[in-house]
């Protein structure tokens, strides 16, 4: 384990999917498993307006709750947009900032990803920066200059460096819900070239099209801290699964 001797965190991004029943019945199923999980520390990311209720269903557990994005304002005439206070106060310790999808399909760039991560750090809520290039980039040589600028301009915009430790997740934007999982050796390069940038206390966990059959090797790099898990943690059976391998692999 690299991260500072950090337990294993895997965390299940739900995006956009999943009613009030169907996420109320995941979260439950989680809970009551992951209670048994020892090394690896989980975490889910449901959609806003079920953050309360999953909260609801995970006190008590060592489950984590982290919110899928935030607006930089505290508060004022920003329709539509949800503050890292109000986040916190719904129960969130954490947020995903800068998700790729979030920086291709709504415009974050690093500008407003330095803004997300200082306002979650000013509400208590612990960012989990998300970094990663394209695949034209990665074809180009350009993947660790990519991550490097990525992580350099969330760092510099916030003065992150009196903060505790960062929370960083490398997910290749050519692997992110394509069913294409990074190669082990390809993130390990990449998470130690973030280290050396973000510090040897840095957690940073590898995103990309994680599944129950290749998350064990990629979490026998020493280098990858945890995982972070889209499609895969739609699925009670997956998702467990997936940390179960997690879970096996810090055993060992
Ligand atoms: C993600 O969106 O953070 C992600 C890793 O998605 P998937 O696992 O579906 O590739």
């Amino acid at each position: 384990m690299a991260g500072g001797g950090s337990p294993t965190l895997v965390v299940g991004n739900w995006k956009m999917n999943l009613d009030r029943g169907r996420a109320r019945a995941l979260a439950g199923t989680v809970a009551a498993a992951a209670v048994c999980r020892g090394p690896v520390q989980v975490m889910v990311a449901p959609a806003h307006p079920h953050l309360v209720l999953v909260a609801e269903c995970l006190a008590g557990t060592p489950v984590g709750l982290a919110a899928q994005d935030l607006h930089w304002e505290a508060g004022g005439a920003f329709t539509g947009a949800v503050s890292a206070g109000m986040l916190a106060d719904a129960g969130a310790s954490h947020v995903l900032v800068g998700h790729s999808e979030r920086r291709l399909l709504f415009g974050d760039d690093d500008r407003v990803v330095a803004l997300k991560i200082q306002a979650a750090v000013d509400a208590g809520l612990t960012p989990i920066v998300c970094v990663g290039e394209t695949a034209v980039q990665r074809d180009a040589g350009e993947a660790l200059a990519v991550v490097a600028r990525q992580w350099e301009a969330a760092r510099s915009a916030t003065g992150w460096s009196g903060a505790a430790a960062p929370l960083l997740a490398y997910e290749p934007v050519w692997a992110i819900g394509t069913g294409r999982v990074a190669r082990p050796a390809q993130a390990a390069e990449v998470h130690a070239h973030l280290r050396a940038l973000a510090g040897a206390g840095a957690r940073i966990l590898y995103g990309g099209s994680v599944t129950p059959d290749n998350a064990g090797d990629l979490m026998a790099e020493a280098e990858v801290d945890g995982l972070l898990v889209g499609g895969a943690s739609l699925s009670p059976d997956s998702f467990l699964a997936v940390v179960e391998a997690a879970a096996d692999r810090r055993r060992a």
